[in-house]
């Protein structure tokens, strides 16, 4: 192991801010709420400081996210690369993570800004911010902010509340600590409509949602123990109920809070053939970090995530082999 990259400061960040004035701010493909979140934090609050700000993502914006204000903003990547001073990586463990033709649109910057909370995370940037005591990026965006004294406009204070909520489940989640609350108190003070953006957020879903589930509880398989939950969607369900990847966000947790497992894996056939693997723990004790690694994925010990190759009967073999030895 190489010894770890020193963090920047908040200030060495504040500075790289001030001295320059064109920005791409990328995060990870499939975004989930607190890579969009993260973003439009930081991404607004640059712009209402008066700097030339773009916001890409490989995948683009995710539809139940287009209710945030500023979600217009992001784009896919475009084919030239951009003539931008600074990059700055939001809510990605590892580089390839942002997507081939993120990097390509990014690759004329001078400085890359790693900001994230993956323990994982390599430290890939010219300068790092890597709090892995984080719940979410997106309180991290929320600390740089308010340190640097930078804007802090409605799109940005909604799209951080919306981070953090989606990566805490609803604030819920062990990394939820008192400067959460206290953020999301001072979020309400500054206007947030709490009401509204959770109703957004979390009461608005597609009805292909719920057939989604129905299809997954055909496939929901118990270890004999009754530790480890898993269920499986193939890539011809996607197709039959019409599926978009943000879709499955959050369905896991069902899996999860039966009562006497440990850990949760979800295992989704891509278009590409590869597999994604989705895990959760409720057990300090076991790290799916740690399991996620042995695949070549990463994320937090209670939370991570692989894409490897399948089949996905094997892929699903082999991820509960690796869970079964971890419990
Ligand atoms: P997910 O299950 O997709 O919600 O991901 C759980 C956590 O693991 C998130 O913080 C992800 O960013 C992270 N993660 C998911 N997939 C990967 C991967 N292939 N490599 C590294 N980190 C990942
Ligand atoms: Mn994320
Ligand atoms: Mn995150």
């Amino acid at each position: 192991m190489s010894d770890p990259v020193p963090n920047a400061s908040i200030e060495q960040l504040g500075e790289i801010f001030r001295n320059h004035d064109s920005f791409v701010i990328m995060s990870h493909v499939r975004p989930d709420g607190d890579a969009i979140g993260s973003q439009i934090g930081l991404g607004f609050a640059l712009m209402a400081a008066g700097k030339k700000v773009r916001l890409i993502n490989e995948d683009g914006l995710p539809e139940n996210l287009a209710f945030l204000p500023g979600s217009e903003k992001i784009e896919t990547p475009p084919a030239e690369p951009l003539d931008v001073e600074v990059a700055i990586a939001l809510d990605t463990a590892t580089k390839p993570r942002l997507g081939d033709n993120v990097l390509h649109a990014a690759s004329k910057a001078k400085v890359l800004l790693n900001i994230d909370h993956h323990i994982s995370n390599p430290s890939y940037g010219d300068l790092n911010l890597i709090d892995s005591h984080s719940p979410a990026t997106g309180q991290i965006i929320y600390n740089i902010i308010t340190a640097l004294g930078l804007p802090l406009p409605a799109e940005s204070r909604d799209a951080i509340y919306v981070a953090v909520s989606t990566d805490t489940g609803s604030f819920q989640y062990p990394s939820t600590t008192a400067a959460t609350y206290e953020m999301a108190a001072d979020l309400i003070r500054r206007g947030l409509d709490v009401g509204t953006i959770n109703s957004k957020t979390y009461d608005d879903h597609p009805y292909r949602r719920v057939e989604l589930m129905r299809a997954l509880l055909n496939t929901l398989q118990l270890s004999p123990d009754g530790k480890v939950a898993s269920w499986e969607l193939k890539d011809s369900t996607r197709l039959e109920l019409d599926l978009r990847p943000e879709d499955s966000e959050g369905l896991i947790d069902i899996i999860r809070a039966i009562r006497g497992v440990r850990v949760a894996a979800f295992f989704e056939e891509l278009p590409d053939g590869k597999i994604r693997v989705s895990m959760r723990s409720k057990d300090k004790s076991v790290d799916v970090c740690k399991i996620a690694m042995q695949f070549g994925g990463g994320g937090h010990s209670l939370a991570a995530g692989i894409r490897m190759a399948g089949p996905i009967g094997e892929a699903r073999a082999k991820v509960l082999a690796a869970v079964e030895q971890a419990i």
